[in-house]
């Protein structure tokens, strides 16, 4: 009888958190410590109801009122704690293994944060944080103890393909990895001519090809600046230099990224494209458990294609890249100016050709800095913020 693993699911009324659930559900070991969630109440009450929490978080003060009604008037025995420091609090708690981070953007840096300097199992969805915190971050891990599990599709792909000794070792000792290949699916308008892309709306961005998603990585898929924020992701969590890390199309989605080897070999994990399995793969690690997703059958698949991304037509991919480069700040002023433009764009404040171009106009605007401590990090993303806002309301271009 395998050991029971007590989880927190940050974020489990999204869409990883709900398939966390999922595959959790199939398993006798797992219990949940707790489950937490912005806004969808009526979910997370479900949520408590099936699978008997400890602990319950409501982050929005409206929704966290009227939760706690809910609850009451239920007959489930989970305890609501209010707040965003209590994210920080379930994340760490003493009873805790795992904790899966599955909030969407910055909101996830502060709980992610806790959990890995409480060296818990962190299970990383939330990608946002990392490209925030980056060395910081990773250093946090190392100190603690904690075991980084990525559960985004491509590096959960990488590190299974790199020998356990090999993960995070810096690019000097890592002596036998030449580059690493990061697939993506090109999002839904890979093959759309770029003269219509200043009609494309929030629907048609967030409908993806191969993957049902929240809808900012949703968006993020569709300018491909979800590439850009992966390749940082790569470069902290597998301690790769940016020259070491490229970007290949692939619409099939069923290559889900590769390792080159210096001896010529290539490494690449396949699956179909369901996110349970990394999910599984990060919850039982270095076991295996079901995952309840569908086997691939190579016989029956499209043929598999390769081709280079166009930086031209997806600029954010080329801002993601340079941000890699330039370090520092960077990536933080680049995840937040984002942020600011997707929520703009689901807001219909500005169109998808602005996108990139709101990006790139805060970048210009706010010198990189040494991202030596939480304070600036958070500073800085503070003030990226507070710039895009500005420029949208000035309708910058
Ligand atoms: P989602 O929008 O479906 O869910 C987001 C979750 O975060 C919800 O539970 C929501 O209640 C919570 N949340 C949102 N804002 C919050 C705030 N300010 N404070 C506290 N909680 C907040 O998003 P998702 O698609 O599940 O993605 C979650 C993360 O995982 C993102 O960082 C995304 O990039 C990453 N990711 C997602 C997928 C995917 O297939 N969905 C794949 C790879 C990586
Ligand atoms: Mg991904």
């Amino acid at each position: 009888m395998a050991a029971i693993v007590n989880v927190t699911i940050l974020g489990s009324t999204g869409s990883i958190g709900q398939n966390t659930l999922a595959v959790i559900e199939k398993q006798a070991n797992y219990r949940l410590y707790a489950l937490t969630a912005q806004s969808n109440i009526d979910l997370l009450l479900q949520q408590c109801c099936l699978f008997s929490p400890k602990y319950a978080v409501v982050t929005d003060p409206e929704a966290e009122a009227r939760f706690s009604v809910l609850l009451q008037q239920s007959d489930c025995d989970t305890e609501l704690l209010s707040g965003a420091e209590a994210l920080a609090q379930v994340a760490s708690a003493r009873e805790v293994d795992a904790v899966m981070a599955a909030i969407v953007g910055a909101a996830g840096l502060q709980p992610t944060l806790a959990a890995v300097k409480s060296g818990k199992r962190v299970l990383l969805a939330n990608k946002e944080s990392l490209v925030m915190g980056g060395d910081l971050f990773m250093n946090a891990a190392a100190e603690s103890g904690a075991t980084i599990l990525p559960i985004d599709s491509e590096h959960n792909a990488i590190y299974q393909c790199l020998p356990a000794g090999e993960i995070g070792a810096s690019s000097s000792q890592n002596v036998h990895v030449q580059k690493i290949i990061l697939t993506a699916s090109g999002g839904p308008f890979l093959n759309l001519a770029v003269e219509k892309f200043a009609d494309i709306t929030p629907e048609q961005a967030c409908r993806h090809p191969k993957w049902s998603m929240g809808r900012k990585i949703s968006v993020d898929s569709a300018t491909l600046m979800n590439k850009g924020l992966e390749f940082i992701e790569a470069c902290y969590l597998f301690a790769l230099e940016p020259s070491q890390v490229e970007v290949l199309i692939h619409p099939q989605s069923i290559v889900h990224s590769m390792v080159y080897y210096r001896d010529g070999s290539v490494l690449a994990q396949m699956a179909n494209p369901d996110m349970r399995i990394p999910i599984a793969y990060g919850l039982a690690w270095p076991q295996r458990i079901e995952s309840g997703a569908r086997m691939l059958d190579l016989a029956t698949e499209q043929p598999l294609q390769f081709q280079q991304p166009d930086l031209k037509k997806f600029p954010c991919l080329r801002l993601g890249i340079e941000a890699a480069q330039q370090g520092g700040t960077a990536p933080a002023v680049l995840n937040a100016a984002n942020e600011a433009a997707v929520s703009a764009f689901l807001g219909k404040k500005i169109g998808f050709l602005q996108i990139p171009l709101l990006i790139a106009a805060v970048i210009s605007k706010i010198p990189c800095e040494a991202a030596s401590s939480l304070a600036i990090i958070r500073e800085i993303d503070e003030h990226a913020r507070v710039v895009a806002n500005d420029l949208i309301l000035k309708k910058f271009c």
